[in-house]
């Protein structure tokens, strides 16, 4: 989609942002820890939380703690591990959700898997266990098909399965990004702005849908999604686009 339709389609409106960071914001690495974070957009994102007033959030599958010291020195209100994890202010702690934690027995369960497949690699974000295979694209749908049986081992109902890209994910059921949209929407600096949320992923499904219910607008990335206002064909557009943004509001202002 153009940028420049997206553009029109929100003139005139009072915005705040609701942003996905993997696979919408930055490039997908071989390791979480390897996404390069361009300075342009850094600088974009500091303007953008000025403009809006400070309604600004990442909505990540990463740890709130991560999201910080990836975009160090920005701070902002954040939902982390998929809605598991949110801090509603700039400077607010980070809250856990209730029920969100997985048991230990889990954990080891997940890495005598990942044992059986290398190249995978797992990681422990306390309120998710992600087993990342970008590197050994092979063995997703075994691996995938490991950690089905394992869940379904587990007998818990409460816990539900999250196929990303070359990610598979144990997380809560209750764990979702829409609720989080839906907590922070009632912050004051997020209160009485049209949401825009941006996402590439399945994990981003009920967070678009929170985002159009609310009378906003929901951007895919990468597939386009008929049901949304639009999509951007990579990262590299939703950043243009976000630079657009900016330097149009700042136009205005
Ligand atoms: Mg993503």
């Amino acid at each position: 989609m153009a940028i420049e339709s997206v553009m029109k389609q929100l003139r005139g409106k009072r915005l705040c942002l609701f942003l996905d960071i993997d696979g919408t914001l930055l490039e997908f690495a071989a390791h979480p820890d390897a996404v390069y974070v361009p300075p342009q957009l850094v600088a974009d994102l500091r303007t953008a939380y000025d403009i809006f007033e400070g309604a600004i959030a990442f909505v990540s599958g990463r740890p709130v703690r991560q999201i910080d010291a990836l975009f160090h020195p920005l701070r902002f209100s954040a939902a982390g591990v998929h809605g598991a994890e949110i801090r509603l202010s700039p400077d607010g702690q980070i809250m856990q959700t209730k029920d969100a934690g997985l048991s230990q027995e889990l954990w080891l369960d997940v890495m005598r898997i990942v044992q059986l497949f290398p190249g995978t690699l797992a990681e422990n974000k306390t309120f998710g266990y992600a087993v990342h295979y970008r590197n050994a694209p092979q063995f997703g749908p075994s691996l995938a098909t490991e950690i089905e049986r394992l869940v379904d081992a587990a007998r818990d109902s409460t816990l539900s399965i999250l196929h990303g890209h070359g990610v598979v994910e144990i997380k809560k059921a209750s764990v979702e990004k829409g609720w989080a949209i839906e907590v922070l929407m009632q912050q004051q600096s997020f209160a009485g702005r049209t949401p825009i949320f941006v996402g590439d992923d399945v994990t981003d499904v009920p967070a678009f849908a929170k985002a159009l219910e609310l009378d906003g607008f929901a951007y895919s990335v990468g597939h386009s999604r008929p049901e949304l206002s639009g999509s951007f064909e990579n990262p590299m557009e939703v950043r243009a686009w976000l630079a657009s943004l900016v330097h149009t509001a700042e136009a205005d202002h």
